[in-house]
């Protein structure tokens, strides 16, 4: 089989050579490939997931590229797929719309824009839109319902011809793709090119210090190129030209940060949350080794007491179902190595019902089959959202069933605990 993936032996923002490896997992199938009945008999390609740390600015990363076009092309995740995503962006519109103090009828371009709901959101502000997109039939379906979007990936040759057919953009957002794109330089220099004067970039991504302080390790996957903290990114922006020049924390996907980037030397003022956000990096001790032994420390006590429980119960001759068949639930179980145990997943979202787990194949069901197979134990996969799982499940447990939620620390959940609240 070729191999569809490279290994990257620089840092990617700025290109240093001495690299420290910080968080080994296991290898595992593409988290999110999902797979039909049809594709059964085909074997899915392993890649390693290994993060690492550039000793010279303080990046951390997955230098193992899959090729995009393998990633990208197929895509099914449609923005408005996933509920409170919308919610999300109408207060992310209004709120970065407010802060910017944006006028009718800028121009604002969001680079990953999926199917174009932020953009929707823009619009109804006043605002010009365009969107890059390059999953097609999602650009498409984005164009048809009014937000122009290129189906393109973004880079330099765009961002120029985007400049002379459309002006410069006073606004352009890269949201949770920023962490999904390998050549960042050159998307970097594209967004330079394609800024107005007083223009902002205003990049969404998960937060370093917050996936290790949450034990968020299962949101290491192969899409998820960086893992960005303030600091490296200081660095990066200010080799194009840029600065960053605010940062604001969000509550999603387990903790998120939100910069804010200008042209150097720009009218709007830094703010002095950057200063004090890269003092809190420091005292975490984000950029030295030892955070990180002791990260791997707990994600191994946690792998080390589930294990042990599914073993016994699995000698016991009890039936175990797991909760949550996404990308996340993938590294999950190949790192913890689930697999034996578990007889199949259940899943709230029907495009992944009567789906197959990537790599082992493990079936995936709705979630009323915790009702026609009472399986003894479930483990929760999806551990972030326990206790909405919790509460809409509460008759599986009073017939009975067990909830197992592996992190951050193993808590066995039945009826009783349950119903005196000590799940939480
Ligand atoms: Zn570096």
């Amino acid at each position: 089989m070729t191999s569809n993936f490279y290994r990257r032996d620089t840092c990617r923002l700025c290109s240093g050579k001495d690299l420290m490896r910080v968080l080994p997992l296991s290898p595992s199938a593409l988290c999110d490939a999902y797979i039909t009945k049809e594709h059964l008999h085909e074997t899915q390609e392993l890649f390693p997931l290994e993060l690492f740390m550039c000793r010279e600015c303080g990046y951390v990363f997955l230098p193992y590229v899959v090729d995009p076009e393998v990633i990208y092309r197929d895509y099914i995740y449609v923005s408005t797929s996933s509920m409170g995503l919308a919610d999300h962006f109408g207060k992310y519109a209004a709120h970065v719309h407010g802060r910017l103090k944006l006028a009718a009828g800028d121009l604002a371009v969001d680079i990953g824009s999926n199917d174009g709901t932020l953009l929707q959101a823009f619009k109804k502000l006043g605002m010009q839109v365009l969107g890059v997109e390059p999953a097609r039939e999602i650009a498409k379906s984005a164009t048809d319902r009014g937000v122009l979007t290129l189906p393109e990936f973004f880079d330099t040759p765009l961002a120029v011809k985007m400049a002379r057919e459309h002006g410069k953009a006073s606004l352009i957002t890269i949201n949770n793709l920023f962490a999904n794109i390998d050549d960042l330089q050159e998307v970097t220099r594209g967004v330079s090119e394609l800024l107005a004067p007083e223009g902002v970039l205003v990049i969404e991504s998960s937060y370093l210090a917050d996936m290790i302080q949450n034990m968020v390790f299962d949101f290491a996957y192969h899409e998820h190129l960086s893992y960005f903290s303030l600091k490296p990114l200081v660095s990066f922006f200010r080799r194009f030209g840029l600065e960053v020049f605010d940062v604001e924390r969000v509550g999603t996907k387990g903790g998120s940060m939100r910069y804010y980037v200008r042209k150097a030397g720009g009218k709007r003022e830094v703010s002095s949350a950057v200063a004090e956000l890269l003092g809190y990096e420091e005292r975490l001790g984000l950029y030295g080794e030892e955070l990180y032994l002791k990260f791997r420390e707990r994600i191994d006590d946690c792998k080390k007491e589930l294990i042990e429980l599914l073993q016994r119960l699995k000698s016991e001759g009890k039936s175990i179902a797991a909760y949550g068949g996404s990308a996340t639930s993938t590294t999950l179980i190949y790192h913890f190595g689930l697999a034996p145990f578990l007889e199949y997943i259940v899943d709230d979202n029907p495009a992944k019902q009567h789906t197959y787990s990537p790599g082992y194949h493990i079936p995936v069901l709705p979630s009323a089959e915790l009702y026609n197979r009472k399986p003894d134990c479930t483990v929760v996969l999806a551990w972030r959202y326990c206790e909405p799982i919790i509460a809409k499940h509460k008759a599986y447990l009073d017939g009975g069933g067990r909830f197992l939620v592996p992190i951050p620390r193993m808590r066995i959940i039945d009826s009783a605990a349950a119903g005196s609240g000590s799940a939480n």
